[in-house]
């Protein structure tokens, strides 16, 4: 991967027999399982993500602080931006939290969160690129430990961290669903719009 960790493996199972009775949510019903599964990789962390990204977004301020730029109006300008979305997170998290204690499973809503996350994480991270100048192109040497950017605090405000942070990101809106496709989801299962057009 472009952090220079080594994420991917394929596995292949061939000739691989299960019996009946074992069959999660029956025979032929592979895709339902797959959108419940995917629907909770894209949702769980709603709630406590926010916590995450303003602890984060707490050590930018932080750096701007030591680096003397807060002053700067453009900078402040763009913290102010990444405050408001941190915030709108917040109100997003508390209301699948919401969802949750009345008994609603996490469905195909669930791409809101991970659209607004992703796409607001890689705005976040080139904000603290910027804020670091040349010295975030100072070569990473410890890679994060997960591809959660938010996770990624070892050692906070290093220049390691906060790049490998940045790099991480840039994944964020692939995986667990491209944001392309989070949106033609929330278009169609979740506001109820045409669906997409597709090859007859
Ligand atoms: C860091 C990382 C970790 C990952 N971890 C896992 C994992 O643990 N488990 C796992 O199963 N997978 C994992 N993935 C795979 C990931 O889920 C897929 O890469 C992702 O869903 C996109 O699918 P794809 O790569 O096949 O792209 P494609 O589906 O081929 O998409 C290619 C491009 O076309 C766009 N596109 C595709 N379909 C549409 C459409 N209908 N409308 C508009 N645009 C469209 C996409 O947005 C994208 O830009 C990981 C990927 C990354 C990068």
């Amino acid at each position: 991967m472009i952090t220079g960790e080594s994420e991917f493996n394929e596995v292949f199972y061939t000739d691989a027999v299960a019996p009946k009775g074992e069959v999660i949510g029956g025979v032929n019903n592979g895709w339902a399982v797959a959108m419940t599964l995917l629907g909770f990789e894209r949702g769980e962390a709603a709630a406590v993500s926010p916590i995450r990204y303003q602890a984060e977004l707490d050590r930018l301020l932080l750096m701007a602080k030591e680096r003397g730029v807060n002053t700067d109006p453009l900078i402040r300008q763009r913290l102010a931006w990444c405050h408001s979305k941190v915030q709108m997170m917040r109100y997003l998290g508390m209301r699948t939290l919401t969802q949750f204690l009345q008994g609603h499973q996490p469905g195909p809503d669930a791409a809101i969160g991970k659209l607004f996350w992703s796409e607001y994480h890689k705005i976040v991270t080139e904000l603290a690129m910027d804020i670091m100048g040349a010295d975030a192109m100072v070569p990473a040497g410890r890679p994060p430990s997960s591809a959660f950017g938010a996770d990624d605090a070892g050692a906070p405000n290093s220049t390691n961290s906060w790049a490998m942070t940045f790099l991480n990101a840039r994944a964020g809106t692939i995986y667990a669903g491209s944001s392309q496709v989070q949106r033609n989801i929330v278009g169609e299962m979740v506001l109820g719009l045409p669906k997409e057009p597709r090859p007859s």
